[in-house]
């Protein structure tokens, strides 16, 4: 037998597994990149603001000592700007209103004495700032600029002198800020470090629980497998309480079923072959004593046939009473008329007067009148008739049968009493089941084929209802079959009464 497992083989991609764990990927990676990004720009924002006000407030201070001196000239501003601290700034420049650089923090006279750079003899472009700050700051704006790269702050100020609403000069500071650049990437470097551990843990995590999850549906999927080619008796067992563990109990549960049913049906099979074979053995050893015996006595061929008479008669019964089962099992309901219980009841009994006769018994009827039910006719007729046959049949000479319909409530009920043999307290659960006899020989002997209470019941529940069997008192038993009773609607002809 070829395996399915091969033709089923799911492709990579497309496994649970796989994408399980690369879901699993996609939102972790989203995570990191955002655990990678947020924090340095936001805590970079921070810095940046932190700067702008440290540094604009350093030019204020100094562009405000400047505005004292009313006009710039390049040594008052170094007189000034040499009192004022320098605040760890990397370069100072003072300029007129045209940008000439008056003062350069970077070109004073250095401690050990060494000479400014010749101011006046440097070109143009060394003498004139033309950065886009003082320009801006010349036109009268505060500018602040702040860039972090290379693991350093630079940051830039610039700020008009105003003296009597006039701009007077201009006031430009560079600060170049290495030990918070520092603290930055070494904030950045744990993160990417974090990020890592994270997405690795992640990594194996992910492959661990989908490998645990598909695990779990690869054993379901082997378990439908196994089930599937026929083996009902093997079962999951539950791991744990989640859907899994659900699906694995529905799976159980659903086997059970099919296990039984399947039971059921060997059983079946196997009774109605063994039923079929009776007969047929019966059949075949009378003719072979017609045909090895000599000069039979013609009396006794008339007996044998006679006998093989009958045996057909039960095999042609067993095979409808068969029939009928399959049809009750496979056909869809036929379209439910509504039906009188109690004129199906009397034609029944009517039908069935010449066997009661035959054997003795009286039937004693108690039909109301307007017992309605959905139903159709042959069906209900079938019930009929197999329970009041029954009530004949295992009952004694003399005996009676009690038949009664009427309205219970919503219901309708059917009675089929005897003051027969009855029925064994434990074997009353099992008289429906197909194939039961109470007492097998007193079964063969009336021709019963042990399914007419299976019909019965199989009829019974097709059109919604119940049948139960139970002793009666004080001797024999009733059967009584119950249907919901059929209530006309509304504007419809009823039949009510
Ligand atoms: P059968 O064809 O043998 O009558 P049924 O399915 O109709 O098969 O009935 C099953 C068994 O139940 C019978 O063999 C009989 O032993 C028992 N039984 C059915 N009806 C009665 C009854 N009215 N009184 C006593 N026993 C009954």
């Amino acid at each position: 037998m070829p395996t399915t497992s091969k033709k089923n083989k799911v492709p990579f991609f497309a496994s649970l597994q796989v994408k399980y764990a690369l879901s699993y990927l996609v939102i972790f990676a989203v995570v990191l990149v955002l655990l990678n990004t947020y924090p340095v720009v936001a805590s970079q924002d921070l810095l940046f603001a932190s700067k702008r006000d440290s540094l604009k407030s350093q030019a204020a201070v100094m562009a405000s000592a400047l505005m004292e001196l009313e006009s710039l000239s390049a040594e008052q501003v170094a007189r000034v700007m040499n009192m004022l601290d320098s605040m760890g700034l990397k370069r100072i420049l003072v300029t007129d209103p045209a940008g000439l650089i008056l003062y350069d923090s970077t070109k004073q006279p250095q401690e050990d004495g060494e000479p400014p750079p010749e101011g006046d003899k440097a070109p143009p472009e060394y003498r004139y700032a033309l950065y886009q700050e003082v320009v801006s700051a010349l036109r009268g704006s505060d500018v602040f600029y702040s860039r972090y790269g290379d693991r350093v702050f630079t940051s830039t100020a610039a700020m008009p002198i105003v003296y009597r609403g006039m701009v007077i000069g201009s006031i430009y500071i560079l600060e170049v800020d290495q030990a918070q650049g520092e603290l930055l990437y070494s904030l950045q470097q744990n993160l990417r470090t974090i990020s890592l551990v994270i997405a690795l843990v992640t990594l194996i995590m992910s492959t661990f629980f989908s490998k645990m999850l598909t695990a779990r549906i690869a054993a379901l999927l082997k378990a439908i497998r196994i089930v599937g080619e026929g083996e009902y008796g093997h079962r999951l067992q539950p791991v744990g309480r989640d859907e899994m563990a659900q699906l694995a109990g529905e799976f159980n549960q659903l086997t059970d079923r099919l296990q039984t049913t399947e039971e059921v049906r060997r059983r079946f099979v196997s009774d109605a072959s063994h039923e079929l074979k009776t007969p047929l053995a019966s059949i075949r050893l009378l003719a072979d004593s017609i045909l090895q015996t000599d000069e039979m006595d013609p009396a006794m061929v008339r007996d044998f046939v006679g006998d093989i008479g009958s045996e057909a008669e039960r095999l042609t019964r067993i095979t409808e009473h068969l029939l009928a089962l399959t049809r009750l099992d496979s056909l869809p309901v036929g379209t439910e008329h509504v039906v009188d219980v109690s004129q199906v009841m009397e034609r029944t009994a009517a039908r069935l007067q010449p066997v009661a006769d035959a054997a003795g018994v009286t039937v004693e009827k108690n039909l109301k009148p307007g017992c309605m039910v959905l139903c159709t006719e042959d069906d209900l007729s079938q019930i009929c008739f197999n329970l009041v046959e029954n009530a004949i049949k295992y009952n004694y000479s003399g005996g009676k049968v009690f038949v009664a319909v009427y309205r219970d409530r919503d219901q309708i009920l059917l009675e089929v009493g005897d003051t027969g043999v009855g029925i064994p307290e434990e074997d009353l659960p099992k008289v429906f089941n197909r194939f039961y006899r109470v007492d097998k020989a007193r079964s063969r002997a009336a021709g019963g084929t042990g399914l007419g209470l299976s019909i019965v019941r199989d009829t019974v529940r097709r059109h919604g209802g119940w049948v139960t069997a139970r002793p009666r008192n004080p001797e024999g038993s009733l059967f009584t079959v119950g249907f919901l009773r059929y209530v006309p609607e509304q504007g419809e002809k009823g039949a009510e009464q």
